[in-house]
């Protein structure tokens, strides 16, 4: 078992290591040489969670980790894309896109592909081999990793990538995934992975797609704690959360009609009509509407350099996904709080959809260590689970480049 925090400086710029063994892959499954690489990083979101499908704010940070793909375009319109931690092959035409549910990880090859095609842009086929190290179905978006760097393939492969904005490329890849792969997620992770910037977190505004880069305070780190518990309760509950937060708003209307989704509502106006909804519509709303402005806090706190004040916000994020949102899990709590109590910790909370997955944390720079030898000893002792601890400081979106 590995004790030790994964390394910093895991970027595909950095990583000669990660990069050398995707091109020795291509060259021995391919004859000739690739011509682009495209990479897109996974992310983990500071604060402002369950606010994006509410129209909300979102002030999440792209990771070092990342996919990367190095590809060589080909005449014809056929796909052939090998993964190198599946081993397997995902082959397809593009005038014939049937859907292969079996296959996972190719159907988001298959769903990027569709959705650009589909706004009636022509793509080229390609020769690819891909891999990533962004943890896999850990709340670290993996998936928006995926769609991203493809997304780079096909739009350089195809030369067609001045004809996309960064903020379409996020668009056409959670279409992907919404209506392709069949998964419900909002726009931020895809926006992340293509727009977040070294040393930033990105403030997004989920309903007009306004973004602004915030600097990361110089002094800070991100520790992620992988809780390496099941999230199989997630999507049946985030479907559940969804569906309150629209009756929340309809039931709200009655009182004020002008408003259109959470975001619209003020904690002040919630506590003013508090009668008309139900027990628990209320909690789910409350924790939503204070999210919100918890985000816009983090901000101006960022802004001043107050990180004892972001790591307070953090954790009464934590505090209002346990108690009010009801999306945190034993393993999550007992994450989050072994974090808490740890020396050179601000604060942290859960991270991602909940139920499992990774909580994040801040701490001084220079401390992640500590932190994780608190969550290696502490962790297991209150679940009977080895986590796994990653540090990552604020890194670029997507990039594709020629070889
Ligand atoms: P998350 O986005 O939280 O990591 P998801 O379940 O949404 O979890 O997405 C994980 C899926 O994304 C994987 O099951 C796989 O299909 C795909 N995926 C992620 N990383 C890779 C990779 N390096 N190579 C191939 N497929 C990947
Ligand atoms: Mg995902």
């Amino acid at each position: 078992m590995n004790n030790n925090i994964d390394e910093i400086t895991e970027s595909i710029a950095g990583s000669g290591k990660r990069f050398q063994m995707l091109l020795d892959a291509f060259h021995e499954k391919y004859t000739g040489d690739p011509i682009y690489a495209a990479f897109a990083p996974g992310r983990v979101n500071l604060i402002g969670e369950h606010t994006d499908y509410n129209d909300g704010f979102v002030l999440p940070v792209a990771l070092t980790r990342n996919v990367c793909i190095v590809l060589r375009p080909r005449e014809d319109d056929t796909v052939r894309l090998y993964s190198a931690e599946y081993n397997s092959w995902t082959e397809f035409k593009l005038s014939e896109l049937e859907d292969e549910r079996n296959q996972a990880w190719g159907n988001y090859v298959r769903g990027v592909a569709w959705s650009i095609m589909q706004q009636g842009h022509k793509l080229t086929g390609f020769d690819g081999v891909i891999s990533g190290n962004v943890p896999r179905g850990s709340g670290l978006s993996s998936s928006a990793a995926l769609e991203v760097a493809v997304a780079g393939a096909f739009l350089y492969g195809s030369g067609i990538n001045n004809e996309f904005t960064g903020p379409e490329v996020a668009q056409a890849t959670q279409r992907a995934e919404n209506e392709y792969v069949g998964v419900n997620c909002g726009i931020m992770d895809q926006f992340i992975s293509v727009l977040g910037a070294k040393d930033h977190a990105l403030l997004i505004d989920c309903r007009s797609l306004e973004y602004t880069l915030i600097p990361m305070p110089t002094d800070a780190s991100l520790v992620i704690g992988n809780t390496k518990a099941s999230r199989s309760l997630a999507s049946s509950a985030y479907n559940e959360r969804r569906a309150q937060c629209e009756l929340g708003v309809a039931t709200l209307q009655q009182k004020l009609p002008n408003i259109r989704a959470l975001r619209d509502v003020t904690s002040a106006q919630l506590a003013e009509h508090r009668s008309l909804l139900e027990p628990l519509v209320y909690q789910r709303c409350h924790h939503v509407i204070t999210e919100n402005e918890r985000v816009l806090a983090t901000v101006q706190a960022m802004k001043t350099g107050d990180l004892a004040r972001v790591g307070e916000l953090m954790s009464q994020s934590h505090q209002s996904l346990r108690d009010d949102y009801a999306v945190s899990s034993k393993e999550l709590d007992a994450m989050v709080e072994v974090m808490q109590n740890c020396p050179g910790c601000y604060g942290a909370r859960l991270t991602g959809a909940g139920f499992g997955g990774c909580a994040v944390a801040l701490v001084t720079q220079g401390q992640e260590q500590v932190v994780a030898d608190a969550i290696f000893n502490a962790y297991p002792k209150k679940t009977d689970i080895w986590p796994e601890v990653y540090a990552t400081q604020a890194s670029d979106g997507a990039r594709v480049w020629t070889l």
